[in-house]
């Protein structure tokens, strides 16, 4: 056997002449070492989401140094694709931009449509048929989020024993009536490639804690299945995920437009009835309206961007419901 046994190859796994003579490249990274099973991270299918492109850094040199020490450590196939929409990561906008169209809305894609169908389709082609496939977004910028998974109850029975090694915080399942079915990780879950979408963070920003976490995650789960030799050492789990569904997640909407200025931090236990920010007019003094929370539980989601209008999403508390097993 050759003392290194692990290949780093980057390509175009489609190209597309631009008006200006440019080309369009959708790059990925492969790292290649034994036969074992193949998996893939996905990032940047929205322009103004970057924590995903930094979970792919942090993946690459941790594969690179792989390569350069323990090169037989990799027994399968690693893809990443950090910038599935480099347009929108360029102009800093989620849509593609020119067509205006979001990308997670055109999967599974086609070869001969709009070039948003193109990228769609490039992409499915090359994920399906993988041992698994994660799909990393970020918050808006108007939302932080904890680090979770969200999954489709249609492919709960597979998809969450997966979620569970992820080292994440929250797995929250959404009923199939609420799930949009053009997006890359319904389309590869349709047809048997298991897909699971992370969403953490918040949008233009990257959360390193959060990356690291999730990228301690990743790790175990290719171990699991085989991508990583078994006497490879990885940190260990330390992190948990709470359940949340349609049941137990409560919406707190703005009942008036201003300022939302939180007295709490995110990701804390909260009780019924606790005061967790005011909205306040930078017009007059006093407060608009006091925000509290509706039930016992976990303020999992709150508004990063202060200012409000009726009806804005201001946090989210999941009511306390119990952890996996
Ligand atoms: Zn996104």
């Amino acid at each position: 056997m050759p003392e290194s046994s692990l290949s780093i190859t980057t390509s175009c796994i489609l190209s597309l002449e631009m008006p200006y003579s440019e080309r369009l490249c959708i790059r990925r990274t492969v790292y290649r070492g034994g036969n074992g099973p193949r998996v893939a991270i996905v990032a940047g299918i929205h322009g103004d989401e970057l924590e995903g492109l930094y979970v792919c850094q942090l993946l690459a040199d941790w594969l690179e140094r792989m390569a350069r020490e323990n090169p037989a450590g990799l027994t399968g196939t690693v893809e990443l694709y950090p910038a599935m929409n480099p347009l929108g990561l360029d102009t800093l906008t989620r849509a593609i931009p020119v067509f205006d169209t979001d990308l997670n809305r055109n999967f599974p894609g086609s070869p001969s449509g709009d070039l948003p169908k193109r990228i769609a389709h490039a992409a499915i082609g090359n994920l399906s048929g993988a041992a698994l496939v994660i799909d990393i977004h970020a918050s808006n910028i108007y939302l932080r989020e904890i680090p979770q998974v969200r999954i489709n109850t249609d492919f709960a029975d597979r998809l969450v024993p997966l979620a569970q090694r992820l080292n994440l915080d929250l797995i929250w399942l959404h009923g199939a009536m609420t799930v949009l079915e053009a997006t890359v990780a319904h389309s590869l879950n349709s047809v048997g490639t298991p897909c699971l979408v992370v969403e953490m963070g918040v949008g233009m920003r990257i959360t390193p804690d959060y990356c690291r976490q999730l990228m301690t995650g990743i790790l175990t789960l290719w171990k699991d299945l085989g991508v990583l030799a078994p006497d490879v050492e990885l940190p260990s789990l330390n992190h948990l995920p709470l359940i949340a569904d349609d049941s137990n997640v409560h919406y707190l909407n703005a009942p008036t437009s201003g300022l939302f200025v939180p007295v709490i931090e995110h990701w804390t236990d909260v009780r019924k009835g606790q005061l967790l920010g005011n909205i306040v007019s930078p017009l007059q003094g006093g407060i608009l309206a006091e925000v509290r929370s509706p039930v016992d539980g976990i303020l999992f989601t709150l508004r990063e961007y202060p200012l409000v209008y009726e009806g804005s999403l201001m946090a989210r508390v999941m009511a306390r419901k119990g952890r996996l097993a």
